[in-house]
Order: structure tokens, then sequence, then C-alpha cells
């Protein structure tokens, strides 16, 4: 089976810029927002939208059952998603329990974003990426996109939640830093708990990991009581803490967290990391767990952080065949990343049925990022992202890298509409971080010119490797 279904390819163009004409993606709600984009002008979103999106502007609040199932219905015709190769539909097959409206005031259909000014600020001041978060919210808000969401302030995680994944010493010792001023003190046992270069160690460390933690944990409460089906934490998505190390800018592995989380309700758990960097924190966690599978992708490179995360890496024991590696090479583009992504992903969803999903949307592999790897745009993560959501599963977001603040702000502000069911206006609206979007003041994010050294032959045996190890799990 050809991956990339070259018949089609040039239907499906997600490389074209979002105000030229319009192209073709997986549902109603993304042509939508490239139909109309040229037309849009700044201003609310909710003023924009009225013309072209299933959810019009006049009712008093978004249903989005309904939208996911609308993009159930249209998307999943062979001419819409051109890398369907085999005729059979991409669709949500599996009769996982949807949210039906029991026990959910008349707010439940709308996401969830976890907020609060606490979160923000301290998520803000964190090393590599400040000011991030207040970008990222400041643009959603902007966008008019609060009012279209519940919006659920986080709460601290205890030590006894964070030791439900973390060794008590790693989480004794974040604990007794934050109550020192002089961490000098320290220096030898931060190296070992891995506190050092990329992980700079403080004594405001400590309640950031716990606040951080505890706001995607209540993502994940809120999943479990039906509040609604998708629920959103930015400030989340910490993939490389391991038990008892820091490692690549995490200190508390707040994915394994919610994973463990959700599975107190549900049995199978998808872990779905976008991130350039491989998911080894989270794919350690669960590699011997046939409970939850985890699919990675990301730029495998010798010198690239954290270099595992290779092809035949798939799971021990009674995990075998439950972790999913995509390693890819520098410079993949939208256009050869959806179909590969969202292909392994159907197959993924057929043979492993999962009943909730976490998806880590680290926006480093953006054209523009300073990680200088991937050479995608908002369109890749957006499709992948809509892929899952047509599936109607509870579904938890969460952000992750991203060091090119505008671009990362620009894509969760554009998944955050798309996940409300909206399109976003092109032009960025007037707000406290107008100046960073310059110099085009647009939402959308163009490619880069650079070159795609990922070969199609490559992609395909990656593809092929894939699908051979998942058709093994179809049994039981
Ligand atoms: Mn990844």
């Amino acid at each position: 089976m050809d991956v990339f279904d070259l018949s089609s390819q040039e239907e499906f163009s997600p490389m074209k810029p979002l105000t030229k004409r319009p192209r073709k993606c997986f549902n109603q709600a993304s042509d939508t927002l490239n139909q109309s984009s040229d037309k849009q002008s700044s201003g609310t979103l909710t003023v924009e939208t009225s013309s072209s999106c299933d959810v019009k502007s006049d009712k008093p609040e978004v249903n989005l059952t309904e939208r996911v199932d609308d993009i159930k219905r249209t998307s999943v015709s062979t001419e819409d998603a051109n890398f369907v190769t085999d005729k059979t539909n991409i669709q949500g097959t599996n009769g996982a329990e949807v949210n039906s409206g029991d026990n959910c005031d008349r707010d439940c259909r709308k996401p969830v974003y976890i907020y609060d000014q606490e979160l923000v600020r301290r998520c803000d001041a964190m090393p590599k990426i400040i000011n991030r978060a207040s970008m990222v919210h400041s643009l959603i808000e902007a966008y008019g996109l609060i009012s279209l969401m519940q919006v659920v302030p986080p709460r601290r995680a205890s030590d006894e939640e964070m030791m439900g994944f973390h060794a008590k010493d790693y989480i004794d010792f974040l604990a007794l830093l934050s109550r020192q001023t002089d961490e000098e003190k320290f220096d030898e046992e931060s190296d070992q708990y891995g506190l050092t270069y990329d992980c700079p160690i403080n004594h405001h460390v400590y309640a950031y990991a716990a606040l951080t933690s505890g706001a995607s944990l209540r993502a994940a409460e809120c999943l479990l009581e039906g509040r609604s089906i998708v629920a959103i934490n930015w400030c989340g998505g910490w993939h490389h803490a391991k038990r008892d190390t820091a490692s690549g800018f995490c200190y508390v592995n707040d994915i394994v967290l919610s994973i463990l989380k959700l599975r107190e309700k549900y049995d199978r758990v998808l872990y779905v990391d976008l991130d350039v960097h491989h998911g080894d924190g989270v794919e350690d966690a669960f590699c011997a767990s046939s409970k939850v599978m985890t699919v990675s992708v990301h730029k495998h490179s010798p010198g690239f952080f954290p270099g595992s995360g290779g092809l035949n890496d798939g799971g021990v024991g009674k995990g075998r065949g439950h972790t999913v590696n995509i390693p890819l090479q520098d410079g993949m583009r939208d256009k050869e990343f959806v179909p590969l992504v969202c292909r392994v992903l159907r197959k993924v969803q057929e043979v492993f049925r999962p009943q909730a999903v976490v998806c880590q949307c680290g926006a480093d592999g953006l054209s523009g990022d300073p990680m200088d790897s991937f050479n995608l745009t908002h369109t890749a993560y957006s499709c992948c992202v809509q892929f899952i959501l047509q599936w109607t599963l509870p579904t938890l977001i969460l952000g992750g890298g991203g060091y090119h603040s505008a671009n990362t702000a620009r894509c969760w502000t554009y998944l955050t509409a798309v996940i409300c069911g909206r399109k976003p206006p092109t032009d960025i609206p007037d707000h406290k971080f107008f100046m960073a979007y310059g110099p085009d003041y647009e939402l959308p994010i163009s490619p880069g010119n650079r070159r795609n050294t990922n070969s199609r032959e490559n992609l395909q045996r990656i593809y092929n490797s894939i699908i051979e190890s998942l058709n093994k799990l179809t049994v039981s």
C-alpha cells in the first residue's frame, strides 16, 4: 500500500498557505477554514464565523459532539481523505463510550480549557519558554475563544500524586529545594537527579511542577467526570521527565500522571506525541504495558536529543507491540507528515481500540523553530488533532516543546479554534503581544524553503514496518 497515494497527491496539498485557494484536508471544519480565510480580516472570531462554519455564531454554545459527528460524516470519503487508497473509511469505529450528556450541565460539550493566572505566571518564568504561556493565552483570548470553552482552574498535584510515577526521594528533593535560597549547597545531589544543564533547579521548580502536573490531572478529571469530551492544557506536555530524574526541560511527567488518572476509568489509553523530540519519558513508563499504547513521531538523528525512539523499539514483555515510533529526518513537510502519521494512527485505532486519547502537541516541529528540524505548519498539527477528534473519544490535548514563542502561540491558538469548531481570522487581533507577530501579523505559519531529507522510499519503508508490527496485534 502506498502511504502517500500519489494518484491523488495534487488534491491534497496542505503546503498551500491559508491565504491561497481552498485545499482539501480531513474535514469540513478545516475546509471552511481554508475557503474563507482570504476574506478574513481582523476582528473577533464569533463575528467572522457565521457564514461558513458549521457552528453558527448566534448559537449560545458550541455543540462539540455534533461538530465531531459532522466531521465523522463528512470527512471520511476517499475523495476527501486522499491518502486513503484502500477504500476503507477513516472513522472512529470503536464502540467506546462517548459522553452522552448524563450528569453534565449545559456547557458540557464545550471543550475544557485549564487556566488561571498563577499557572500562566509560573510557566512564563521557565527558562527556554519565557513568557510563552502568556503569549499563547493572550492570543487565544484575543481571538475570542475563551467564551467558547469551559475555563477550569488548575490545582496543585500532591506529592503522593506525583509519586504515582516518580520516586519519593526525587519529589522530596524538589520539595526540599523549594524551601532553600542557597541552591548551590545541593549541587552534587542536583546532578544526580538530572537537575542541571537543560533542567536548572531553583526554588520555584517544585511549585511549577506541582501546578503544571495538577493542571493536566485536572484536565483528565474533567474527562472522567464527563464535563467535556476534550480538555486542553497548553501548560502541560512534559514528556521527558523520568521516574527519578529531570530531563530536557521536564521536571515532573504530567503526561504519565494524567494517563494513569484516565486509566482509573478507561482500560485502554492511547498516547500520541507530535513533538519533534521522542516522547521517551512516557514511552519508558508504559513500555511494558498492553493497556497504554504510545505513538511518538520525532526527529531521530545522531546527536539529536534524546536519541531514543528507533523504528524497532516496540515495547517489552506484555507491552510488546504497544510502543510505536515514527523516526524522521530534517525537513519533514505537512504533505508527507499528515498522511504518514494519520494512516499510522488509523491502524493504531483499529488494532488497539483506545477508549481515551492523550495528544502532546509540542510545536517545535514547526517551520522557524530554533530546533531547526522539521518544516511543518499549523496545518500538520491541526490535521492530526482533527483526525484524533473524529474518533469522538475523551481526548486530552497538551502542549510541550515550541521554542519560537509566536509560532507556538499561532499553532496552539489555531488548534484551540479548530477544537472549538471555529475558523480564526487570518489577521492577528490587536492585543498585548501584537508586535511579536510581525512582519506579517497573520495567524498562518508558512513552511520554509529547507530541503526535505526524508525520501518517500524511506517514509514508505517506515510505514510498512509499523503496519507490519501493528498487524501482529490483531488478536484477542
Ligand atoms: Mn514526538
